[in-house]
């Protein structure tokens, strides 16, 4: 049993505990909910129940990795991480916390009754652990961690290899980012500027575009835990001008080792990787996002010049780097029957010009036409996303992806695709809440207020140590996300999509909290949060809407298979 004053340390035994509690009654919210829908087959008459089993299995999964973390932390280097273990033991209660509150209000939804709750929650020895648990002195203590020995991420890396090439990889990304991106990263979207060419070849040089294409490709093949780390460094210093550029080759190389014939991975895998080539990925349409099955633009089979092909006509939305980049990875319908569903999508690399600029046109010598228009945002600029016009534009039967074979299979090639750029966007995130940490801590150091520096009120030091937590749990799962996809764990999609989920919504809170602690400044374009904030906001958006991703991604995997393993 455990007792409250054990939680004071990361007593192995009392964390077993606490996480064993969170896993059963997440197993019984899941087993409860898997009966209603039918085994997930009946999810769309219980959405709002699937959303909140994927939310809570998530936070349990996040719960597991922390604690899988601060266990190797202490194995493997011998030595207690103070952060570490304060950060570990508050996660854990939180995620017990909100699953008790949660299972006690929709007790019914979740079809149990007050015998499961008291079995799994006990008598009231778990409420006093978790009321001391989550003594506001704790999230205190770590935000003074942070204000006095620094907010930086230079933790030990938990790796296959020890972590040291990961560490050194991590170093050398921070140097680039901030000698390179970050000195032009507010000027970039404050102007709302096209990356410039000078990232995109500095960064081929670096191998960042190839990291995940195996080295016989014309790749660096690094491990996904690798790329993680590159995205993560890049993304706190430019979400967009940086931080996403690796996501589209890699979406589009995960599709062609997945699907393509060997000709296509020889001849489109080392541009790539070197960067020769820029991607941009078409699946949105102006009125189809989330329901991709139901695309509508069009491959129609034809010949140009006596050669073989297929004549794009349709349009294309939110297509981000359509105007700078090469090629296009763009699902069309080669089944013009609407009945065919995502059976009659297929897959095409379409060739373009590069152009910079909001709006562009390519016109083909036989007549096709290729438009683009960027749409203005808010945030996320240095690549914009372009709403794109397609009539008869002509693209070589040798571009279908995997070939004749390969027709009827691009929903299946591009899913695999958005797994990998599911990991990346975690990646993404908890690069963003980092720096929006950093730049919150620093911002405390120095605002004098009522006599004396922010930092050392109470409440700063709470609001700093709460963000800190749910970035490290954010990294923590995403990180263990990226070792799952390393080994080709069977669940390491769902993984992915917990990582992408739960990193995006911390992503959010922890900038829009910095945003907080700078008052008015934060407002102010001046100051990088601002940007930090409206870049977050994009993210629980992109790679599927937060609402699908709960619900069509994670709880249809753990409603209809096995869970989490
Ligand atoms: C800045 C930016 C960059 C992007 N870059 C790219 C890119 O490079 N390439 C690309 O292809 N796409 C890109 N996207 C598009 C993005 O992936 C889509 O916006 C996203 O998948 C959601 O699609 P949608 O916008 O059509 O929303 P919809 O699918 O219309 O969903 C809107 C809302 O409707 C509700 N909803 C929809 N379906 C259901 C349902 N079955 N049950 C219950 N509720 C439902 C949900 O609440 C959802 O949040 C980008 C988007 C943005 C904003």
């Amino acid at each position: 049993m455990i007792t409250p004053n054990q939680t004071n340390v990361v007593d192995a035994n009392a964390c077993d505990e606490l996480l064993a509690v969170g896993k059963d009654l997440v197993a019984k919210i899941i087993a409860g909910a898997k009966a209603k829908t039918r085994d997930g087959k009946a999810i769309d008459d219980y959405q709002v129940l699937t959303r909140k089993v994927a939310k809570l299995a998530t936070q349990v999964e996040a719960a597991t990795e922390v604690l899988e973390y601060a266990k190797a932390f202490q194995k493997l280097q011998g030595a207690s991480d103070q952060f570490v273990d304060g950060a570990t033991r508050i996660f854990l209660c939180e995620s017990v916390r909100d699953l008790a509150h949660e299972a006690d209000q929709f007790i019914d939804d979740f079809g149990l009754d007050e015998k499961d709750l008291s079995e799994s929650l006990g008598n009231g020895d778990m409420k006093a652990v978790l009321r001391e648990g989550l003594s506001e002195a704790h999230y205190r203590a770590l935000g003074r961690n942070c204000l006095e020995g620094g907010s930086e991420n230079n933790r030990w890396i938990w790796s296959e290899s020890g972590g040291s090439d990961e560490e050194e990889l991590r170093k050398m990304t921070r140097r680039f980012a901030r000698d390179v991106v970050a000195p032009e990263a507010e000027h970039i979207h404050r102007q709302d500027l096209l990356v410039p060419e000078e990232f995109i070849t500095q960064m081929s040089e670096l191998g960042y575009f190839g990291m995940s294409i195996p080295a016989e490709y014309g790749g660096v093949g690094m491990s996904n835990l690798m790329m993680i780390i590159a995205t993560e460094e890049l993304s706190a210093a430019s979400l967009a001008s940086a931080g996403s550029l690796i996501t589209r080759p890699e979406i589009l190389a995960k599709a062609l080792l997945k699907g393509g014939t060997e000709e296509q991975k020889a001849k489109w895998l080392e541009p790539v990787a070197t960067g020769k080539l820029m991607v941009g990925v078409a699946v949105t349409e102006p009125d189809t996002g989330s329901d991709v099955a139901s695309l509508k633009c069009k491959a129609i089979a034809g010949s140009h010049e006596g050669k073989q092909g297929y004549f794009i006509e349709g349009a294309k939305a939110w297509c981000t780097f359509a105007g700078r980049a090469n090629i296009l990875a763009l699902l069309a319908r080669t089944d013009p029957s609407p009945e065919s569903g995502h059976k009659g999508l297929s897959l095409f690399i379409v060739e373009k010009d590069a152009f910079d600029g909001h709006s562009f046109e390519m016109i083909q010598p036989g007549g096709g036409k290729m438009t683009g228009k960027a749409d203005p945002t808010p945030g996320y600029r240095g690549m914009h996303s372009f709403t794109v016009q397609l009539e008869r534009y002509f693209v070589p039967a040798e571009n279908l992806v995997g070939g004749e074979s390969g027709k009827g299979k691009g929903f299946y090639l591009q899913m695999g695709g958005f797994a990998a750029g599911r990991l990346q966007t975690g990646g993404r995130a908890i690069g963003l809440a980092q720096a929006s940490l950093d730049t919150t801590v620093n911002y405390a150091l120095t605002r004098p207020q009522f006599g004396r520096n922010i930092s050392e009120f109470q409440n700063t030091q709470y609001e700093i140590g709460w963000m800190a937590v749910q970035l490290h749990a954010a990294r923590q799962l995403t990180y263990a996300a990226a070792r799952a996809m390393d080994r080709g764990d069977a669940d390491a999609t769902m993984k992915a999509a917990m990582a992408k989920f739960f990193a995006s919504r911390v992503a959010v809170n922890v900038s829009q909290r910095g945003q907080l602690m700078h008052g008015g400044w934060g407002y102010a374009e001046e100051y990088p949060i601002s940007r930090y904030v409206v870049d977050a906001l994009v993210l629980p958006i992109f790679e599927g809407v937060e609402p699908i991703l709960e619900m069509k991604v994670i709880g249809r995997s753990l409603l209809a298979g096995g869970g989490v393993q």
